[in-house]
């Protein structure tokens, strides 16, 4: 039984899905940039919960967007468009950057092994869409119009503060000098920015008689209404979106429907590197090449990722991205072992990692059991199939011949008789066989893994 920490209602829940189809949405990335390790977290979490209601035999409908118009620097309405930005940085239009990162982001997914999303929407194609999105909200009485857009009146929705227990009144007495005059209450957004005479900016829309362009948390509303429809079943994002991302969509999606946006909401917390938040000024945004130049691979930092608990700050180094690659190759060791001779799993080996996947992700716990347990190799490829780490592909067969040489080779070294460990050492590289020894014991690899 599947059971999820549900954000909304700030307790561990039984998962009962709405229909025969669990409907999935995932905020995804705003194309401008080179996405730094930090960023495929959540994809990774998320990741990991369609394999684990598909294990679970629920069919699955997720949906994935892409922000390439209108997410500001700020989560408020102030702030440079950050495709705008990313023009400017690379003296390109906005359209050939979200071009080039929405590249790079599906080509690191891939390399994640991350299953694809069903559908993959980017927001540009949803302007219709969202200006109708705009015209229901009006219609219900839910926004007013300003100088530079049309604003989502946050009174008339009572229940705005609850989703991320915001405490209004401190925002209120808090609203900063120069907050914008005709906002009628500090959280009021932005559901759509009118383009002022003047101001650059390449995308842009004719809407209400002038040009302008979507406040960034409208596409997500707009894409679950049209693709999947309300409520749906599971939300997902990061904790950085509670505040005001996704409680905005809460609000916009009850302005134009009157109904819940979605029954359960996962959020997973952020990765630090040295205990320190990731970013720029520190120089510690490291890309998935960096990783690969250092000699790890983005199934080593998916291992890392999912070897803890997707709550929870998560403090990244390289000592623990190694520990992740040396148990890594371990389990690919044991399976190439399966290969070679036939090794019954544990009773009931799978259902207890599954068990523990199931309660809440506890995929730290799943990994326990594996470094624990016996599997056979029909219990490593649905370990395969559960977490996407590529485990058995990566496992090519070595020859009996080779196998039975690093068994001497692991005895002749328990026996501290070195001259012949190194002596198989050698020959095994020879054949393209390289044999690391780490505190853990020794692993081996084909040269070419
Ligand atoms: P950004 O493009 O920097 O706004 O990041 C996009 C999303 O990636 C954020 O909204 C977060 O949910 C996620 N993210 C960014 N940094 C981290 C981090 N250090 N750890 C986990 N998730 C992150
Ligand atoms: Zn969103």
């Amino acid at each position: 039984m599947l059971r999820l920490y549900n954000t909304a209602t700030r307790k561990t829940e039984s998962f009962k899905p709405l229909g025969d189809e669990v409907k999935i949405y995932t905020c995804g990335p705003t194309v401008y940039n080179y996405p730094h390790i930090g960023n495929y977290a959540a994809y990774t979490y998320w990741d990991l919960l369609v394999r684990t209601l598909k294990a679970n035999n629920y069919r699955v409908k997720r949906v994935l967007n892409l922000t390439d118009v209108g997410h500001l620097t700020s989560d408020g309405d102030d702030g440079e468009d950050k495709l705008e930005k990313g023009a400017a940085r690379e003296g390109k239009s906005v359209y050939e950057i979200a071009d080039y990162y929405i590249n790079v982001y599906m080509d690191n997914y891939s390399k994640m092994e991350f299953l694809p999303a069903d559908i993959v929407a980017r927001a540009t194609d949803y302007i219709d869409a969202d200006m109708r999105s705009v015209d229901e909200m009006t219609s219900h009485g839910y926004t007013y119009e300003t100088t530079d857009g049309v604003y989502f009146d946050t009174s008339k929705f009572p229940e705005y503060a609850d989703f991320a227990k915001i405490d209004l009144s401190g925002l209120q007495a808090g609203a900063r000098v120069g907050f914008n005059a005709e906002k009628r209450n500090v959280s009021d957004f932005a559901v759509w920015k009118f383009i002022q005479p003047g101001e650059k900016h390449a995308m842009r829309w004719d809407y209400l008689g002038r040009p302008g362009y979507p406040g960034w948390h409208l596409e997500c509303s707009t894409i679950i209404h049209e693709i999947l429809g309300e409520p749906i079943d599971i939300h997902t994002g990061g904790v950085d979106h509670i505040p005001v991302h996704h409680t905005n969509e809460i609000a916009q999606t009850y302005a134009m429907t009157g109904k819940k946006l979605a029954k359960y909401w996962l959020h997973c917390d952020f990765i630090t590197i040295d205990r320190q938040k990731i970013s720029k000024s520190l120089g510690n945004t490291y890309t998935l090449d960096d990783l690969a130049d250092k000699g790890f691979s983005a199934m080593d930092y998916k291992m890392w990722l999912l070897s803890g608990h997707y709550q929870g700050t998560r403090n990244f180094t390289f000592d623990s991205l190694l520990a992740a690659k040396n148990r890594r190759q371990n389990w690919r060791n044991r399976i190439a072992e399966c290969y070679q001779r036939e090794m019954d799993g544990d009773d009931g080996v799978f259902e207890k990692i599954l068990d523990a996947v199931n309660n809440n992700l506890n995929s730290a716990e799943a990994f326990a059991i594996i470094d624990n347990s016996r599997l056979s190799l029909n219990d490593w490829e649905k370990v395969d199939e559960l977490f996407g780490l590529r485990l058995i592909v990566d496992t090519p067969k070595i020859s009996e011949k080779q196998y039975a040489l690093v068994k001497e080779r692991d005895v002749a070294r328990a026996a501290k008789d070195f001259a012949k460990s190194d002596k198989i050492r050698d020959e095994l590289l020879s054949q393209g066989i390289v044999i690391n020894d780490t505190p853990n014991g020794g692993v081996w690899q084909y040269s070419a893994w």
